[in-house]
């Protein structure tokens, strides 16, 4: 059995942050990355934006403010960011500021899904220049942290460390790694919303501030807001028991594309579960199934102006009169959103469409279009032994997937943290 000094799962920005962090520091150690596509996954091969202002993606139960600026500029130095220019950002704090919203102002940068690409190639290629053997379609799919070994579809392996950065997709495969390594941990919160389409005219502010910040009561946040190239995409997700859902999502290509003056984001709600204890998981699962049943297996559309009058939105009438736009999203269902939503869900998300519309007038044109469900699953919360995210002996968790991060630029940093762990101790 082959044995590395560390074997990392996953080649999001986690994986990566790790591996970069570790052959920094001592290029001698013999590293293995794998995933099981081909390619890594999630916002660094779509869409791209990246956050670089705390706490965005930076969960606060995981990090303090020191910490984060103690590693964005790794971060930074790795991924070498534009960033974008924010204009006009007191007018709209001040809008925001009179309903009781707040609106973050966060350094950003945005490549596009062609530009993510462009990216990861980079990164790739140093990664091979550094002899760290990356293999791709390789799944793991059990770990033995007694004879410190890991089963994939191919191959035992053996490791000194283990660094685990499957992500929001492998969020079974990491609840069923720290049953093996008897890690505690709890999962009981999740994001569900929905997702907002207009013309670019009518939600004008990413012309001042790309994706913008806004956090309104009752936890509700906008969040990926993409425009210029802009698209509503969707994403398969399958159960415990294997059936399908999908979840909607959004992306944009880099300006160096036709623009299509489209704008989408999403309006998303934190529910935390308390007694009786309920897995946030499975209570996502369960809606975004209870979504597919009402939209014929697909996510469900609405024009506002049907959502305002109570009624479904209908496939004869959704491409007429003021409902301006052709869905960028073709594959989803004309209905009623309001039918598959909890009320306690969907209540705060359409008072704060009312307050957006307020702060930045037009978001709630007749034609606006909202999508459901709109769900993410990053609610494992490990418990951690220190402060490098170490959750066993010679195991340590990291990214979205681990609830360390919540985007690129926090899982990134959340790699290098893990890695920390492993060099403090050589
Ligand atoms: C469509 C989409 C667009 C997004 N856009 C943005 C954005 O613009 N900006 C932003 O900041 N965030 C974005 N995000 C969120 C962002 O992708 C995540 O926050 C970030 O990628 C988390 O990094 P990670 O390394 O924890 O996990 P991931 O990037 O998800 O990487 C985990 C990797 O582990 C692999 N894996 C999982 N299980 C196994 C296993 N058992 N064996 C082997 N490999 C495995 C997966 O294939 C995957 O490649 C987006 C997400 C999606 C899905």
């Amino acid at each position: 059995m082959k044995t590395y000094d560390c074997i990392i799962v996953g080649t999001g920005p986690a994986g990566l942050g790790a591996a970069f962090r570790l052959s920094d520091q001592k290029p001698g150690l013999r590293i293995l990355v794998i995933d099981k596509e081909n390619l890594c996954t999630g916002g660094l091969r779509h869409d791209c934006k990246m956050n670089f202002t705390y706490p965005v993606g930076f969960p606060v139960d995981c990090w303090t403010g020191k910490q984060a600026e103690h590693y964005l500029p790794m971060v930074i130095e790795r991924l070498k960011p534009e960033f974008m220019q924010r204009t006009d950002l007191e007018t709209y704090q001040l809008r925001a500021e009179r309903l009781g919203v707040s609106l973050l102002d966060i350094r950003q940068c945005h490549l596009g899904t062609d530009g993510g690409l462009q990216l990861i190639k980079r990164l790739m290629d140093e990664l091979a220049r550094r002899n760290v053997e990356v293999s791709l379609e390789e799944t793991v799919n059990d770990i033995d942290p007694s004879a410190r070994r890991i089963i994939t579809n191919h191959r035992e392996i053996g490791y000194q460390d283990l660094i685990l950065a499957p992500g929001r997709g492998g969020f079974r495969f990491l609840q069923l790694a720290m049953a093996k390594a008897g890690i505690p941990f709890l999962d009981n919160v999740v994001d569900i919303g929905i997702r907002v389409e207009t013309r670019e005219e009518r939600f004008s502010i990413v012309r001042d501030y790309y994706d913008p910040k806004f956090n309104f009561p009752d936890r509700v946040r906008t969040f990926c807001t993409n425009s210029g190239a802009a698209y509503v995409v969707r994403e398969r997700y399958e159960t415990r028991v294997g059936r399908e859902y999908f979840s909607v999502n959004g992306h944009a290509y880099s300006h160096s594309r036709p623009r299509n003056g489209m704008v989408n984001f999403a309006l998303l709600k934190t529910v935390t579960l308390t007694e009786p204890l309920a897995s946030g998981q499975d209570f996502a699962e369960m809606l975004g199934c209870q979504a597919m049943l009402l939209g014929g297996n697909k996510p469900i559309m609405q024009r506002v102006g049907d959502f305002r009058l109570g009624r479904r939105s209908e496939v004869k009438s959704f491409n007429r009169d003021l409902n301006d736009f052709e869905p960028t999203l073709a594959d989803c269902t004309a209905g009623d959103i309001s039918l598959a939503t909890p009320a306690k869900i969907l209540k705060p998300i359409w008072s704060a469409m009312k307050m957006l519309d307020t702060i930045v007038p037009g978001v709630l044109h007749p034609g606006t279009i909202m999508y459901y469900p709109e769900i993410k699953l990053y609610a494992n919360k490990p418990r951690f032994i220190d402060k490098y995210f170490k959750a066993a002996e010679n195991i340590y968790l990291a990214g979205d997937g681990a609830g360390t991060s919540r985007g690129i630029t926090g899982a990134w940093a959340s790699g290098i943290r893990a890695a920390d762990g492993i060099l403090s101790r050589m």
